[in-house]
């Protein structure tokens, strides 16, 4: 891990707080209004939270003349303009607009000094004629007096005049993927048709009559030949959500589950929202154990970072990902030799591997217990020695005999066992713990990480907690 610091700190903060909300690919995004950038304030920023683009309302309200207030103690954000009043509430899916009910695909979410709400509630509540370029990542936002100005600069634009003209009667206004559910927003008189197929196991859902919606691009990415996609990340079944204008005639909209393994589903449909939940009992074949046969256990031994992920780097340069994958080469050596462990690494070179991804492979798995390696770094060079992490309870008597023979084996100062929210002991669902195995900001630690003898000691120790644990001699 980096300096477990102020960012730690506010990461824990989120992660914590908001625990279901995947990755902010959209981190550097921009905002065009009518064609002027937005400056965002401070740690104001759009995100892209399960594939709904979400931006700071504050600065969007203010930058249209809108008066944004925020109130603390119920956590509730007003924006009014005349007599246009509307109210959300942090964590809440129902929005208040001129004393209506209007309710969203996602609730707002509070960030550290702002709240952050999805692109399409903002057009379609205030007014204004959106476009997300998923490419350049830039939000484009338009009042109605200047839509029609300069053009559309996004290059995922313009789609919606040609497309909305075709026969289509329905609209799909958005796709999004969360709880194991694909939910398909539409309005109009849509034909829904669901079937599955295999070769790859996948679930098709055909949208007839149907187009997408100018607005459609500003929930979901899609490009100019009415294609995109939606990267699922979290859930063992499924690899990806593909969507397309299938055909032009009749007009229709083709949305593919691509499964990991044949599923079980169930297509309901509430007033144009078509939900297939794969929520539901599998009568087909559980999944193949790829390990652990005859009664073995599974090991997962996560090495930290990786590929362009460098981790920390040493007070003379030396790169945590490095040492992490060392260790890791070693302790799967060492538990190799072991006829009741199979042992799984979460990535064997030098590449980048998501931290759900991590957490998947030992999930899919059904592993025993997972032990993620790292090094630790601090703003004080003097800082030195060993630290063991664990994030739910279920990891406590893991992190208590791992830590024993860590720090045996490594020899340096016993910093403790601790709780640390982070990712990958988080996620996981068997005993999970997170090794810090000494300083790469000092000098003596450091030296001693990257020497051969210290390694294959600490990859012996860590070998033998894991057995000690697992009960297995
Ligand atoms: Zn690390």
């Amino acid at each position: 891990m980096k300096k477990f610091g102020f960012m730690a700190i506010m990461l824990f903060v989120f992660i914590l707080a908001f625990p279901h909300n995947g990755q902010a690919a959209a981190g550097n995004a921009k905002i065009y209004l009518d064609d002027k950038e937005l400056t965002l304030p401070g740690n104001a920023k759009v995100e892209n939270v399960n594939g709904n683009i979400m931006i700071p309302l504050r600065v969007v309200g203010e930058n249209l003349g809108f008066d944004v207030a925020w109130e603390q103690k119920t956590r509730t954000v007003t924006i009014k303009k005349d007599s246009n009043v509307i109210k959300l509430v942090v964590n809440q899916k129902t929005a208040d607009v001129n004393g209506k009910k209007v309710s969203m695909d996602i609730a707002p979410i509070l960030r550290t000094d702002t709240v952050i709400v999805p692109l399409r509630f903002v057009s379609e509540q205030m007014g204004l004629t959106v476009n997300w370029d998923n490419n350049k990542k830039i939000v484009y936002l338009y009042t109605q007096d200047n839509q029609s100005g300069n053009g559309n600069p996004g290059t995922g634009a313009g789609n919606g005049d040609d497309a909305t003209s075709g026969t289509g009667s329905a609209q799909v206004n958005g796709i999004s993927f969360s709880d194991n559910r694909l939910m398909i927003a539409t309005t109009g008189q849509a034909k829904v048709n669901a079937f599955k197929m295999t070769g790859p196991d996948r679930i098709v859902v055909d949208i007839q009559n149907a187009n997408f919606s100018d607005t459609f691009s500003s929930n979901a990415p899609l490009d100019q030949n009415s294609m995109g996609s939606l990267d699922i990340s979290g859930y063992p079944d499924v690899s990806k959500v593909r969507y397309s204008l299938y055909s032009n005639n009749p007009s229709t909209v083709r949305v593919v589950l691509d499964l990991t393994r044949a599923k079980n589903y169930k297509l309901t449909n509430e007033n144009g929202l078509y939900i297939i939940d794969l929520n539901t009992e599998d009568s087909s074949q559980p999944s193949k154990p790829p390990a652990g046969g005859k009664g073995k256990k599974i090991v997962v031994i996560d090495a930290g970072h990786g590929g362009k992920d460098p981790g920390t780097t040493g007070i003379t340069g030396k790169r945590e990902k490095d040492f992490t994958l060392s260790m890791a080469l070693k302790v799967q050596k060492l538990l190799k030799q072991d006829p009741n462990i199979d042992v799984v690494l979460t990535r064997s070179n030098d590449t980048f591997v998501e931290l759900s991804e991590r957490a998947k492979i030992a999930n899919d798995l059904k592993a025993d217990v997972f032990v993620s390696i790292h090094a630790n770094s601090a703003g004080s060079s003097a800082a030195t020695g060993t630290e063991t992490y664990y994030q739910r309870d279920a990891s406590k008597a893991l992190a208590n005999t791992m830590h024993k023979y860590l720090v045996q084996a490594t020899g340096l100062p016993d910093r403790g066992v601790r709780y640390g929210n982070f990712h990958v002991i988080r996620e996981t669902k068997m005993p999970a713990v997170l090794l810090e195995v000494g300083y790469l900001s000092n000098k003596n630690d450091e030296a001693a990480l990257f020497s051969d003898s210290f390694q294959q000691r600490v990859a012996q120790g860590i070998a033998n907690g894991i057995k000690d644990y697992l009960g297995v001699k």
